[in-house]
């Protein structure tokens, strides 16, 4: 684990996901959604499996694929990694890009956490802008009825053009219509269009872009999307879109002049590479934002406001570092150096243990080389691995998973991503290094 050549860049990617399904027939499902929003659980509902896609740093970046079937068709339901956005930056997205642009599934299925629905809407319209058909499954509803948040789903739906679930998922019954849902998305067309609108120049400097591309050979890829990431020119997705449409279409003298033209134009207003993917972002944050207005609605001001406070010193510019590397000491202390306590009861209690089986054999008249390997080369070692290893990790983990089911450690990954950005690794690897660390330091204080 940690920075190695398998876990960060192309090597965390696994490439190798074959779509197995049952009969030509069956229909191919992404589950995709923001990490730690119950794509997992809403998965093995579903499908009956008991698998978990790792959202974890360092792991290597799969998809899982199970099976359900629904009154029309079978599923193929592919569990893509969790993600926060299309625009891909780190391996995740990547792989989670990739499978909804170019391995044209029938449809997708973005789960959302109810509790910050805004934030989550931002993937479900970038989905939607791919030209994919899209179902949302709000889910979480149980946790955010205890903040008081009230939704209309039914609002939600009419103003995105696609059906709109909202689910407990960890209550399977909750989940009975999920399917039905799923079917009347593969019968519906994204009705609203465009999905993000972006400001007059921008929307200029698309058009041209979108006729110089229609008659060309787009893969089932839509125009408008093409053309929005021809605009932002990420050089990853330069390379997939190649791959996917072959060469020959960026070399096609309209588009190459409809570019250099909306280029032209857009430098002239000042908006460069850089200033464009800001719009592009800021116009799907805008888009949720408008949204969610009268859909969500907060009945406990007190819940809005405690949760603003605390975002607040988590994220502020001043406090956010001194406040990540206090939780991250406190951790660490509480990992090495309180762990002692319950580490030396161990293995007092241990070795203990073993003098007097010791005592014992040799009182059985057992041949001392047998005591030896039993006392000294057996049980020794497994009372010192148990007795270094068992408290950290019982402490440290139940820790980290608090940490991840807040949603803090992206946080941390953010704070640190530009620095490890620096090394060629990502922020998320700061995790795994954290892991690592608290490993190896018990094992050299030992
Ligand atoms: P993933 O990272 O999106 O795959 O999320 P998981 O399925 O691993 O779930 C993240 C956490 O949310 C786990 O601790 C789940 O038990 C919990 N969870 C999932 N669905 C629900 C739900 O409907 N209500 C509550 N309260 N927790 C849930």
């Amino acid at each position: 684990m940690g920075l190695t050549k398998n876990a960060v860049g192309k090597g965390a990617l696994d490439t190798s996901l074959v779509l197995q399904k049952r009969i030509p027939d069956d229909r191919v499902i992404a589950l995709a959604g923001n990490p730690n929003v119950g794509k997992s659980t809403v998965f093995n509902a579903l499908t009956g499996m008991n698998q978990h896609t790792g959202n974890w740093p360092g792991k290597t970046v799969a998809s899982a694929q199970g099976y359900f079937l629904g009154e029309e068709h079978g599923y193929l339901l592919v569990d893509i990694p969790g993600t926060y956005s299309l625009l891909a930056h780190s391996a995740e997205e990547e792989v989670a890009r990739n499978f909804i642009c170019f391995e044209s599934p029938d449809a997708a299925v973005v789960v959302c956490d109810a509790t910050c629905l805004e934030r989550n809407l931002n993937l479900v319209l970038q989905i939607m802008e791919c030209g994919v058909r899209t179902a949302v499954c709000v889910n979480l509803l149980d946790e955010a009825e205890r903040k008081g948040i009230r939704l209309d789903l039914d609002l939600l739906s009419a103003r995105l053009g696609v059906p709109v679930i909202g689910v407990t998922a960890r209550k399977k019954r909750s989940l009975r219509t999920l399917t039905a849902t799923i079917e009347r998305a593969m019968e519906t067309t994204n009705t609203t269009y465009p999905v993000i609108p972006y400001p007059l120049i921008l929307e200029d400097a698309i058009r041209p872009i979108m006729n110089a591309l229609d008659g060309l050979e787009l893969g089932g890829l839509d125009s408008r999307w093409i053309a929005l990431r021809l605009l932002d020119g990420d050089a990853g997705l330069m390379r997939e879109l190649e791959k996917h449409l072959g060469s020959d279409v960026f070399r096609s003298p309209a588009l190459s002049l409809a570019m250099k033209n909306a280029e032209t134009v857009l430098e002239e207003q000042g908006i460069d590479r850089l200033a464009r993917e800001d719009v592009i972002v800021s116009s799907a944050i805008a888009r949720a934002e408008e949204l969610c207005r009268g859909v969500v609605t907060y009945e406990k001001q007190s819940y809005l406001e405690r949760d603003r406070k605390i975002d607040k010193i988590l994220t502020g510019r001043v406090t956010a570092y001194p406040v990540m590397l206090l939780l991250l000491a406190l951790i660490f202390w509480l990992t090495v150096t309180v762990s002692n306590i319950p580490s030396e009861w161990l293995s007092t209690v241990g070795f203990g243990l073993i003098e007097r089986l010791a005592t014992l054999l040799t009182t059985w008249r057992a041949p001392p080389w047998l005591i030896g390997v039993l006392t000294d080369g057996i049980l020794r070692v497994l009372v010192w691995v148990v007795s270094v290893m068992l408290p950290p990790m019982a402490i440290f983990f139940p820790l980290f998973t608090l940490l991840e089911d807040m949603g803090y450690l992206p946080r941390v990954a953010y704070n640190l991503d530009r620095h490890f950005q620096r090394c060629h690794a990502c922020g998320k690897q700061s995790l795994t290094m954290c892991v690592v660390d608290i490993r190896m330091q018990k094992i050299v204080i030992k």
